[in-house]
């Protein structure tokens, strides 16, 4: 074999130093002109693909890019463009384009609109845009953005290969514009015509290859109707003369895609060989002989340092299997590393040696596809790089650091009675009323108070060495105290300290428990400019030392008679929300984490502490893509959360936070948790979860949100009473709670304070009515 192509599905969008969080921030605070954000995403595309042939890649993804969200960019170009920002584009700008994704509240114009819904991106922490398909659809090639990069790729001199999102997995995502009902897919034959308009313009500007990303063939499709349909879509596709399409799909197995997708006429096949590794036998016994199959075999979603040897060997069966097929293979990344950090340099001196040694961001995965690539055509011009990869692949495996055996070992010796609770839950609820004499609808908070420039600033001094820790701590101390006696004064019932010691729920345990590091600079994108900086779990978690409880001790010691809340986050939010190790399983690290947390749940209790709330928003988006998965994730996320929580007595009443309604398929779980009370998400799901709680029913305690607290709109009391009364004919009284949606971290004192001045009038009202 002489050449063997080598590439990646997509790059990370934002730059080495989040150069196009500033450029797009800085266009949006009118600071920068739309020519200024035009240029400066340009120069750092230029540095991507610089950066990718720089290791020897042999060809670069273009159309990855995006300044919001890639969904966004597509339903953008083939006109999903949603009547109430269509004319705000008269000057031809991106005024709609940032619209549906932010909102545009412009007085001065007389324009408020909202932005369109926001969804996670499969299992990761990516959101995108939910596109809107009205019944009447039309599509039109609104916008050339995949066509003009890669002309403008080509003019720098690259092999680039344009890469769409498929047409069935963008309406598979869609939703039905509100006052529409047909499903997005009933509109595929309308679609189809404007992506060939697309695709006829990639062909007639000199592409070659175009990936076509279908990443919904990871899930369980209905075959009766999506083979039809990727069938109509890939036979027109064909038509198109001199293109050549990569069909890709990741984060999961094809499974029994699998038979229906290699058929399609496509001229090559993406396999992620990460996390659809079982794929490997049956897409070589039926991916035809004249297909490219493109293995995906370094891991975009994790930043482990890819054993290359092991990965070679796979490649090399790949090949040898192909041996006689008149199609070549591919060396890829198994997704997009737009979910992997840009890159490690800027970790040295901050990372230690070794630590270093053992990660690879997108940077380092670029070199690794490239090593792949380059020893499967002759090993020797790449041993020293096999070698020195081994070295460091058995170094993680070997280090010390890694293992804690008192962990493991406690882990492995627990029996049931960890898992539950000493008495079922109508006997708690009995004492605890007795202990806590809450009134009727108890009304609460979900942790976070205001996180204002003044506590972001002392937070800054301090880090810098301008404030000691002692006058932190006084600072702190008085932020409590204010926030505690205001809650107390406005008539709150179950108190919160406020989480301003916190600048993220995950990070703060991170940084409190053994088994983290934490990188510099290692952002990835969560949505739009937002990025976020997960903790990597290196090795076995264990607590060296309480976390929260002298915060709760004095919060409490505030409030003489009313409880104030432990609060906790809990192992599943942990695990989802960080970088996780690759060498065990995800439910054992998990299983470590809630070892930590169950102590800290103990010493809460033991430190006079009643109501302990351990928040797990991220139990939803663990669930796996495959239903068939389901089972096993939810039995051990269960089990994480009882360990965590059932070291304590009957009248310690645990609370838990999801920041979701849409519960149908978890519901049996969320019922399993066997918590006290539950708070949830509940303003925008037009009832969604009180269905859910007729249909499974739900004995325990539980407040579902009164008001959205993403915005800053203050709810009136007449609001927020209708929905409390709503609540009321699901819900028995006695077990009802009333709270916000989630945290109000990210929210102003004055709204807050209104808001939760009418939240507590509401409870008011009701116990009287009641
Ligand atoms: N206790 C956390 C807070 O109030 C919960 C945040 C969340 O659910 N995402 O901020
Ligand atoms: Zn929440």
């Amino acid at each position: 074999m002489s050449s063997i192509k080598s590439t990646i599905l997509g790059f990370p969008r934002m730059g080495s130093d989040r150069q196009l969080k500033k450029l797009v921030e800085s266009f949006w605070a009118g600071k920068i002109t739309e020519t200024e954000l035009v240029e400066g995403s340009k120069k750092l595309r230029a540095e991507h693909w610089a950066l990718q042939t720089s290791y020897g890649l042999t060809e670069v993804p273009v159309g990855d890019f995006s300044y919001y969200d890639h969904v966004l960019d597509t339903a953008y170009s083939v006109g999903v463009v949603p009547e109430r920002y269509q004319n705000l584009d008269k000057d031809g700008g991106i005024q709609a384009y940032f619209a549906m994704a932010r909102g545009l509240q412009n007085k001065s114009i007389g324009v408020d609109v909202p932005s369109l819904e926001m969804k996670k991106w499969f299992d990761t922490n990516y959101h995108f845009m939910v596109p809107e398909i009205s019944d009447d659809q039309q599509f039109s090639l609104h916008s050339t953005k995949v066509v003009d990069e890669f002309k403008e790729a080509k003019e720098l001199g690259y092999n680039a290969r344009p890469v769409v999102l498929g047409p069935v997995t963008l309406l598979t995502l869609s939703k039905a514009a509100k006052g529409s009902s047909s499903a997005p897919l009933s509109h595929l034959s309308k679609l189809i015509p404007v992506y060939v308009e697309l695709l006829g313009q990639l062909a007639a500007s000199g592409a070659e290859w175009v990936q076509v990303d279908e990443p919904i063939l990871a899930l369980d499709l209905d075959a009766a109707v999506y083979q039809p349909a990727f069938d109509r879509v890939y036979s027109e596709f064909a038509k198109i003369s001199g293109l050549k399409y990569l069909l890709t799909s990741y984060f999961d197995r094809l499974g029994d895609n699998l038979a229906w997708a290699a058929a399609l006429p496509v001229d090559g096949i993406h396999l992620d060989l990460v996390r659809g590794a079982s794929d490997i036998d049956a897409a070589l016994s039926t991916i035809p002989a004249d297909k490219v199959i493109s293995v995906g075999l370094i891991n975009g979603r994790n930043i482990w340092k890819a054993n290359l040897n092991k990965q070679l060997d796979t490649l090399n069966k790949v090949i040898a299997a192909r041996a006689s097929a008149s199609a070549p293979v591919w060396v890829s990344s198994s997704c997009s590393l737009l979910h992997s950090p840009h890159s490690l340099k800027p970790e040295t001196g901050h990372l230690d040696e070794e630590t270093l040694g053992w990660l690879s961001f997108a940077e380092e995965k670029i070199e690794e596809v490239a090593i792949l690539a380059a020893a499967a055509i002759d090993r020797s011009s790449v041993e020293a790089q096999l070698q020195s990869n081994a070295a460091k692949v058995l170094s993680r495996q070997q280090s010390e650091r890694i293992t804690r055996p008192a962990v493991q070992q406690r882990l492995a010796s627990l029996n049931e009675t960890f898992y539950s609770r000493q008495a079922p839950f109508t006997e708690r609820q009995q004492v605890q009323r007795s202990a806590l004499q809450l009134p009727l609808f108890p009304t609460t908070t979900i942790g976070s108070f205001p996180q204002t420039a003044e506590v972001r600033k002392a937070r800054a001094q301090f880090r810098k060495g301008a404030l000691s820790a002692s006058e932190y701590q006084e600072f702190l101390d008085a932020e409590t105290r204010k926030c505690i006696e205001w809650q107390d004064e406005i008539g709150l019932d179950v108190l919160v300290h406020g989480e301003f010691e916190r600048t993220d729920m995950v990070e703060f345990f991170g940084e409190n428990l053994e088994g983290f590091v934490f990188t510099k600079k290692g952002w990835v994108q969560s949505y739009g400019s937002r990025c976020v900086k997960p903790p990597v779990i290196f090795g076995d978690v264990s607590r060296p030392k309480a976390m929260t409880v002298d915060v709760a001790r004095f919060a409490q010691s505030c409030s003489p008679n009313k409880p104030v809340k432990g609060m906790l986050t809990g192992p599943v939010t942990i695990l989802q929300w960080s970088f996780v190790r690759d060498d065990q399983p995800r439910s054992q690290t998990a299983g470590q984490i809630a070892l930590a947390i169950r102590d800290e749940v103990v010493d809460l209790e033991a430190a006079g502490i009643k109501v302990i709330q351990v928040d797990e928003p991220a139990i939803r988006e663990g669930l796996p893509l495959r239903k068939s998965d389901y089972e096993a994730y939810l039995k051990w996320s269960v089990d994480v959360f009882r360990l965590a929580t059932t070291g304590v007595r009957n009248e310690t009443q645990i609370h838990s936070h999801f920041c979701y309604s849409d519960f149908n398929e978890i519901f049996t779980a969320i019922k399993g948790l066997d918590a006290d009370v539950i708070t949830i998400e509940n303003s925008k799901s037009d009832l969604k979860l009180l269905g859910a709680l007729e249909v499974h029913g739900y004995a325990a305690e539980i407040g579902p949100g009164l008001y959205d607290i993403h915005s800053p709109r203050v709810p009136s009391v007449e609001e927020m009473a209708a929905r409390f009364a709503a609540l009321q004919k699901y819900i028995p009284a006695e077990n009802l709670w009333a709270n916000p949606d989630c945290g109000l971290k990210t929210r102003g004192w004055p709204e807050v304070k209104e808001s939760l001045t009418n939240l507590v009038a509401v409870a008011k009202d009701a116990r009287k009515q009641h």
